[in-house]
């Protein structure tokens, strides 16, 4: 042995959707490398590098923070799968014991394996064959009720030599899938603080969206710890996305508005309606080229088909709708899985619940709606708002909000 110090784990984690080519590969590698790098940073000291259709991350000293970095990798949207390597001595002897020990779970219930082998070190004495076959031979004698089948084996031990050591794979768990951030354009996601809209935002940045949000606030009647329920999702939501901004949008004189000067049975639309014309106003300058919402059909009055036509009659970008034909259960699950549920159930306001109509009209007319319409300066409201917008910029590790 050298007196070098202990090798370390290391992390490897495969890419996704690969049937991108040419230019788009490499702008889909370059982009999931740097968003790797950038998520581990604030873990410690890792090198990352990407070779074959697998990402490296290595760490560089003894103080990063190896769990939340593994954390980390899996919530980077791009990777299909992660797993841990651990390193040994680059002998036949120390490989088989790496694997006696680090797969002893895996050999317990798997009645096959194989081993497979890659050689990154030219100078290594056996090619991939001889070793795989030196490496099966040993750990078949060591479980004997595990049998050899190179064809479809429960288990695979992955073996790499590599320039310093080398490394035997766990077996690999999915990572977050999709598509890495940036590869899908850029987009406003409308978030309030409900259940839905935040797996909403989740489900586009999946796809590779970038995301800016924006939140409506009728302060008074929405708190300040409505916002900062809003503003927790969106730190929630950094884990998967990296830091998010937020524009916060006063909302008030245009629920007021409505209230004086429309029929009952459209405030929900009309309200919806200005939503949708200032968070337009806000991507155009962003160089979004859509929105997303919350939306599922039928869940609620607005959300009928009639009602969503009504509501982005106003707005000539796509409006994305990644919930639409979801039930709430399942919308309920995704949002558990991505860690964001506790915070929507905070019993907090929305500027949505503030003004419901008692009667909400489930079978708008468009016509109906833009002559109760026409009783509003819209373009002054629409101004004043955005006027009046604020914004805040949520990083993953700001502190918990509420
Ligand atoms: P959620 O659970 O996301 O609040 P919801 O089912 O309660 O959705 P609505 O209140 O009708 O539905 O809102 C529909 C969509 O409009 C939301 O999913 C969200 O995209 C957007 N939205 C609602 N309220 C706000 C708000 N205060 N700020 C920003 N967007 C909002
Ligand atoms: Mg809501």
């Amino acid at each position: 042995m050298n007196a070098s110090p202990a090798p370390q784990e290391i992390f490897l984690l495969k890419l996704g959707e690969v049937v991108l080519k040419g230019q788009n590969r490499q702008s889909f590698e370059d982009k999931l490398l740097a968003n790797v790098r950038r998520r581990v940073k604030n873990c410690g000291s890792f090198q990352c590098s990407l070779r074959q259709s697998t990402i490296y991350v290595e760490p560089q000293g003894e103080d990063c923070d190896m769990e939340a970095a593994w954390d980390a990798c899996r919530q980077v949207f791009g990777i299909a799968a992660v797993a841990r390597a651990v390193p040994c001595e680059k002998t036949v002897d120390a490989i088989v014991e790496a694997a006696r020990t680090y797969l002893a779970d895996a050999f317990a219930v798997a009645k096959s394996f194989k081993v497979e082998s890659k050689r990154a070190d030219k100078m290594f004495p056996m090619n991939s064959i001889q070793l795989s076959q030196a490496v099966g031979g040993d750990l078949a004698e060591l479980f004997p009720h595990v049998a050899v089948d190179v064809h479809t084996p429960d288990l695979t031990v992955f073996v790499e030599i590599r320039e310093k050591y080398a490394y035997v794979h766990t077996p690999s768990v999915p990572g977050a899938g999709g598509l890495p951030i940036g590869m899908g354009g850029r987009a406003v996601s409308l978030l309030s603080g409900g259940i839905d809209s935040p797996v909403s935002s989740w489900m586009m940045a999946r796809r590779g969206v970038e995301l800016e949000m924006v939140h409506f606030v009728s302060p008074p009647y929405t708190s300040q710890q409505a916002q900062d329920k809003v503003l927790e999702l969106a730190r929630l939501l950094t884990a998967w996305t990296g830091r998010l901004l937020v524009h916060i949008v006063p909302f008030t004189e245009i629920q007021e508005e409505i209230r004086r000067n429309c029929p009952e049975e459209y405030f929900t639309l009309i309200m919806r309606r200005f939503m949708m014309r200032i968070a337009e106003a806000i991507a155009r300058k962003a160089n979004a080229g859509a929105l997303v919402t919350g939306e599922s059909l039928g869940q609620v009055a607005s959300q009928t088909m009639l009602a969503l036509g009504v509501t982005e009659d106003v707005t000539s970008l796509p409006v994305l709708r990644p919930l639409i034909g979801m039930d709430k259960v399942e919308i309920i699950r995704m949002s558990r899985e991505i860690g964001v549920f506790d915070t929507s159930i905070l019993p907090y306001e929305d500027c949505c619940t503030v003004f419901t109509p008692r009667h909400p009209a489930t079978r708008p007319r468009l016509e109906d709606v833009r002559q109760a319409e026409a009783a509003l300066d819209v373009e002054s409201l629409v101004q004043k708002a955005l006027a009046d917008e604020t914004w805040v910029r949520v990083k993953s590790t700001d502190p918990a909000r509420i």
